[in-house]
């Protein structure tokens, strides 16, 4: 039998598990999937906006894998030192997979940052995500123009969130508080800002072409500002993405009447309450405040140079804001006992399998964004998954033990630690279902440690 950890319960680390439930080459697999949080699914449960219903709908997928025989999940189980060290887990399994993401934010190096107002990104998914280390609430007080730094996916996820009504997200399991604090909102203008210009954007098509469908916000692009890109004129070269990217931007720069008479350009769906500028070419340079708050963004114009990045032009361009989210990527953190590439972000690893002082360290393995760094789609995940468990299993007559020792669950909970088990992490889905259904609304996330807990150990009562 190989018995297995894997560290993380996202989306890398349940393809991981799908993948070792699906060959046939070992026989017999137990895998423990453990995670920090009380709840599985990662970023699925605490990175995918809870407007993307239908991405979100992937967890009935992952669950399938968590639910198996040969899987047990152990949520609230935070590895690293302790009886969770990581030469600790080596001893207790034949394999350890470490899938821990990215766990923080990029930084972007400008004066400001600090300033009361500006956030990361990821702070504001976490908090609109329920994640249970949030005790923000206060992101939008004051705000009435927001400035998102950054044109990829997470930015759009955000500048879409800040521009839908509270009546559009009643129907998603965002928490109460969030939703109240959307009611309130008084943001009007929300500017997602790219340093480089519209062809080298990072945001999907599907994403982006969105933004234009939201029943109460309208998106203003600036012709002169897109046709700076040299691809603007002619995409034919590009790649098949960002030639999409620019034909939905030439739609909403100068769109085609809708019927003869009709009034053409950007402005023709006012009278909604919010607008969404792209903006491009435009380099932040410092977060501006008073009094400790952030009163604008300064940006130097940039140019394109032949390298496909862009230069500075020495031309300035402040954007009011009293909200400012960067979003500009995420960044792995180093997990206590692994090795870490710092300027990477990632795990060393030669095809999945971790590498100290670059050698084969046997046993350890690493997949999705601590192997490869924060890119691409969900689904990204399941050939990195796959590729790390073909060298797990490849390794696995060396990892199989002949004699077994004792049930590493059994071992856990003897050193004190009380992990989140399946009955309890379908505890807390009950307990959500039911505070959704106490606000006449479907399943509701319950947001903070303590309401996790509580709702887990409600049917565990195990020491
Ligand atoms: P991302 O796709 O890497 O985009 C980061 C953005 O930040 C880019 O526009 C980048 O511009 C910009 N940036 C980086 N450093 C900057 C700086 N110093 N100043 C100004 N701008 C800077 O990262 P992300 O949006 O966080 O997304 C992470 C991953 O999750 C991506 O693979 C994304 O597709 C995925 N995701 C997918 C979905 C979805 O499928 N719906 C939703 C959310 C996230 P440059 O290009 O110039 O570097």
């Amino acid at each position: 039998m190989l018995q297995v950890a894997i560290v993380g319960s996202g989306p890398s680390g349940v393809y991981t598990a799908q993948s070792l439930l699906q060959q046939d080459r070992v026989p017999e697999v137990r895998i423990d999937v453990l995670d920090r949080l009380p709840c599985p699914y990662g970023l699925v449960r605490y990175g995918v906006a809870p407007d993307h219903e239908k991405i979100k709908s992937l967890q009935n997928n992952l669950r399938t894998v968590l639910a198996d025989d040969r899987v047990r999940f152990l949520g609230g189980l935070d590895v690293g030192s302790g009886p969770l060290a990581t030469e600790r887990l080596r001893e207790l399994y034949d394999a350890v997979v470490y899938c821990v993401g990215a766990a923080t934010d990029r930084r972007l190096g400008i004066p400001g940052e600090e300033l009361a107002g500006s956030y990361s990104a990821t702070e504001f998914v976490s908090w609109y995500s329920a994640h249970p280390d949030t005790s923000e609430n206060g992101f939008l007080s004051g705000a009435r123009s927001a400035v998102v730094i950054g044109v990829g996916n997470v930015a759009v996820d955000v500048a879409r969130i800040l521009a839908r009504g509270a009546d559009e997200l009643r129907v998603t399991d965002m928490p109460q508080s969030a939703l109240d604090v959307l009611a309130r909102s008084q943001v009007r203008d929300i500017h997602m800002v790219g340093r480089r210009g519209p062809s080298q954007a990072k945001f999907s098509t599907k994403e982006l072409r969105e933004l234009g469908s939201l029943p109460d916000a309208e998106v203003v692009v600036d012709l002169a500002e897109l046709a700076l890109d040299p691809a603007w004129a002619d995409p034919a070269s590009l790649p098949g993405a960002n030639r999409r990217n620019l034909e939905v931007l030439r739609g909403w720069a100068d769109p085609a009447p809708q019927e003869p008479g009709a009034a053409r350009g950007p402005t023709r769906r006012t009278g909604r309450t919010r607008r969404i500028h792209l903006r491009f070419f435009l380099r932040p340079v410092e977060i501006v405040g008073a009094a400790g708050r952030v009163t604008a963004v300064r940006f130097e114009r940039t140019a394109p140079d032949d390298q496909g990045q862009v230069r500075g032009t020495g031309q300035y361009e402040d954007l009011d804001a009293q909200l400012v989210l960067r979003s500009v990527g995420y960044r792995g953190l180093p997990l206590e006992g692994l090795p870490f590439d710092a300027a990477r972000g990632t795990v060393p690893h030669q095809a999945g399998r971790v590498l100290r002082d670059g050698v084969v360290s046997p046993g350890e393995y690493v997949a999705g964004w601590i192997k490869r760094g924060p890119t691409g789609v969900i689904g990204t995940n399941r050939p990195c998954a796959k590729e790390t468990v073909n060298s797990l299993l490849e390794d696995a007559p060396g990892l199989v033990r002949q004699e077994r020792g004792e049930d590493p669950l059994r071992v856990l909970r003897a050193a004190g630690l009380r992990p989140v088990e399946w009955s309890g992490w379908q505890a807390i889905e009950r307990a959500e279902a039911e505070l959704g259904a106490g606000q006449g609304r479907g399943s509701v996330k319950i947001p903070d440690w303590d309401g996790l807990l509580q709702a887990a150990r409600g049917t565990d009562d195990r020491p």
